[in-house]
């Protein structure tokens, strides 16, 4: 006996069921249950959008895991692609059901809410841990000043703020850990100094200091 489907009559003989609805109907009730659009946070400094713990550069990867979270749990998502300047998004969304794995191509609109990320807002804010002070040679400083910027960079901080001071520049470094990984790293030795730069939780806070100098 070949089933019937209740919404749109189609027999069980000619198409694929998913219990007692045939695949058509099963695919459009998951499609109409999906949202047409979705809000995600984007940087309005650097273009980065939020996925999951962080924000991240908008690509496959950080899109699904930021669309992922606002359609709650429970779906399987793929990229297939985007109209950017559209702000489409084509996504392969699965759903596990009790008769099997119902998958549908869903089409859905980005719509951006600007934010500050937390590397910009520290940045607009001027927040640094640590001053790098570059004195002497000035070509050798400008180079060490490009290899601590890749240095910090690549391990997510950044420079704040570069100054021109007497005889060199100062260098304004978001991690004091980084800045001094890098001086390990570069087997540099900096004269280092503390300054007291404030009380955060009931602990003294420092900030450090390393002054270099380069010779002609
Ligand atoms: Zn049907
Ligand atoms: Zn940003």
């Amino acid at each position: 006996m070949p089933k019937y489907c209740p919404t749109c009559g189609n027999s069980s003989a000619s198409v694929a069921f998913f219990g007692n609805f045939c695949e058509d109907c099963t695919k459009k009730k998951l499609a109409s249950s999906l949202p047409a659009s979705v809000e995600l946070k984007r940087c309005k400094r650097c273009g980065n959008i939020k996925a999951v713990g962080a924000f991240a550069q908008p690509d496959a990867r950080s899109l699904v895991s930021a669309i992922g979270q606002q359609l709650g749990g429970g779906y399987l998502i793929k990229f297939i692609g985007m109209d950017e300047s559209a702000g489409r998004a084509r996504l392969s969304i699965s759903e596990d059901t009790p008769n099997g794995t119902v998958t549908v191509e869903h089409e859905i609109a980005l719509e951006y809410k600007g934010v500050l990320c937390e590397v910009c807002y520290k940045k607009a804010s001027n927040y640094h841990e640590a001053v790098v002070q570059l004195r002497g040679d000035s070509a050798r400083g400008q180079r060490m000043l490009e290899k601590l910027n890749t240095y910090v960079e690549r391990r997510n901080g950044f420079i704040t703020k570069v100054e021109d001071a007497d005889n060199g520049v100062n260098v304004y470094v978001s991690s004091k850990k980084l800045a001094s990984a890098f001086m390990f790293a570069m087997k540099l030795k900096p004269v280092v100094s503390f300054t007291l730069a404030g009380v955060k939780k009931g602990r003294r806070v420092y900030k450090n200091t390393y002054a270099l100098h380069f010779g002609e």
